[in-house]
């Protein structure tokens, strides 16, 4: 009896004992009580942190850029032909836009077809998008007939891409007859300063040559938006531009703020016209706009244009892989000519007749 007792209790001592262990060893292996501690005095010394961060990193509310031209300083238009190109058209738009820049760009119709994208973007950023013809031919070789259809076939590519139809066209070459610039309902214009960007190919040269030229107000800078070289010097030249003092306009701003007047239909603005004018003193605001200077506002969305181009999209990739004169790499190459000029730099730039591919 006494060691039945005794051995009674000692089994309950060790039951209990065990169920001691078991729950001690509980808490110990699976649970968050002995483990959460840790965890929140880990987090701890984070929490701040975490909790400060939001006030720490919030912006700035950044104000809107307002981009306000003072029609009596300096003021120079970069403008760029032959794109749009699939790289260099969007990597010079980079670069304005970082510098709230604006260029204007001379596009070929059937390359508007094949890359509708950065021109959406030029106009979205509010660069001048104009129309370089739709293939890029000697328009003054034309008869009438083929020179407009030239030319609503291109302006056809700008609509389907969701940008206007442009009233402002370059004639490839700098190429005209008295049709051409007289009887298109266009305006054609060439340019004063030849950077002769498609020869040399090289951004030194090019950036040279621009930093040379003593004073390049009231100029109209030609360059070509399809080479990697001109994408470059334009890294450097919208910025070095800036701080001589020289604000980056459109054409048609040039034109309405520098010279007076707004670009009109069937009228040509070529070597006699610029070598003519010279700075207004009544500056004249673009349509839309109450003061020269001050800007217009954009009736349309970036979101709204993008919508509405997006069905060209498919349609134009299909145009630009038919086209017959593009080479091996699908990119619009240039066709050297021997033309007689007609945009000289009234800058001191050599003037004799040269080859020349604008
Ligand atoms: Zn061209």
């Amino acid at each position: 009896m006494n060691r039945f007792f005794s051995f009674s209790f000692a089994l309950l001592l060790l039951i209990s004992c065990t169920a001691c262990v078991g729950r001690a060893a509980a808490p110990v292996g699976e649970d968050p009580p002995v483990t959460e501690p840790q965890g929140v005095a880990a987090a701890q010394p984070a929490e701040p942190e975490t909790s400060d961060e939001p006030e720490a990193v919030e912006p700035e509310p950044e104000e809107p850029y307002v981009r306000v031209i003072d029609p009596a300083k300096p003021m120079v238009a970069l403008t760029f032909d032959d794109g749009p190109h699939e790289t260099w058209s969007d990597a010079i738009l980079d670069v304005l836009e970082e510098n709230h820049a604006l260029a204007t760009f001379f596009e070929v119709g059937r390359n508007v077809r094949a890359y509708p994208e950065p021109v959406r973007r030029m106009a979205e950023l509010g660069c001048e998008v104009a129309s370089h013809s739709n293939a890029h031919k000697d328009l003054s070789k034309l008869k009438k007939k083929a020179l407009l259809k030239d030319l609503d076939t291109a302006d056809a590519a700008f609509t389907d891409a969701g940008v206007e139809a442009p009233t402002l066209v370059r004639p490839p070459y700098g190429a005209v007859n008295k049709t051409v610039k007289s009887a298109t309902g266009r305006s054609m214009i060439t340019w004063t300063v030849d950077t002769e960007d498609w020869k040399s190919r090289d951004t030194q040269t090019i950036v040279d040559y621009v930093k040379s030229i003593d004073n390049l107000d009231g100029e109209i800078v030609l360059m070509h938006s399809i080479y990697e070289s001109t994408a470059e010097a334009v890294k450097i030249l919208v910025p070095w531009l800036q701080e001589q003092g020289y604000q980056l306009v459109t054409v048609t701003e040039l034109l309405a703020y520098y010279y007076g007047e707004l670009p009109q239909p069937d009228s040509f603005y070529g070597y006699t016209y610029f070598s003519t004018h010279g700075r207004t003193d009544t500056p004249v605001p673009l349509p839309g706009e109450d003061v020269p200077g001050e800007g217009v506002h954009a009736e349309e969305t970036p979101e709204d244009a993008a919508g509405e181009a997006e069905a060209a999209l498919s349609e134009g990739s299909e145009a630009a892989s038919e086209d017959p004169a593009e080479n091996e790499d699908g990119e619009w190459k240039p066709v050297r000519v021997t033309e007689t000029s007609v945009g000289l730099s009234p800058v001191g730039v050599p003037s004799a007749p040269m080859a020349l591919y604008p």
